[in-house]
């Protein structure tokens, strides 16, 4: 290992495969490093970029034990996991508790879109039945009309057939 100075634009974002392995920002697989005896960290491995010797690439550095304080143990793992299904799971039985929630509602609009309609039918035979009293009070004032003009019409008939009597007997 050279005494190769860190520039100052180390990057430090890795990536870590489900196989447990450093990858730099370029999915390429991370090398494992060595610091050298001038180094900040003598002899402490570090990960960084494949071509960080070579031609420059994505200049990842990051020590070995910062990626080993992020890198989860298998156990966590598992637990993640599981907490992970059980809300796979949560959200499965939420899911189908709104569509049966939606399917209420949509019953729910149908009822009231039902009343609805009723309601203006309602209205429309209230109107219908206005009218009909209106033109019922029409018809019964003709027929006051009518009555009290059969009564005079009757009252000189009468006048007339008493006047015929008395001059048949006279
Ligand atoms: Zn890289």
């Amino acid at each position: 290992m050279g005494s190769r100075v860190r520039s100052s634009e180390a990057v430090t974002t890795f990536k870590v495969g489900t196989n447990g392995k450093v990858y730099c920002y370029y999915n390429l697989l991370a090398a494992l490093r060595q610091a050298g005896t001038c180094a900040a960290r003598p002899g402490e491995e570090f990960y960084e970029c494949p071509y960080a010797l070579g031609r420059s690439h994505c200049s990842l550095f990051v020590w070995k034990h910062e990626v080993e304080n992020v890198i989860i143990e298998p156990s966590e793992r598992r637990v993640l996991q599981n907490q992970y299904d059980r809300l796979e799971m949560e959200k499965d039985l939420l899911e189908r508790e709104v569509a049966g929630l939606k399917a209420k509602v949509d019953s729910y609009e149908e009822v009231v879109a039902e009343k609805r309609a009723l309601q203006t039918e309602h209205e429309k035979v209230g109107m219908e039945k206005r009218l009909l009293e209106r033109e019922v009070i029409g018809l019964r004032s003709k027929l006051d009309t009518y009555e009290a003009a059969l009564v005079k019409v009757f009252g000189v008939v009468v006048l007339f057939l008493g006047f015929l009597c008395f001059f048949i007997r006279y």
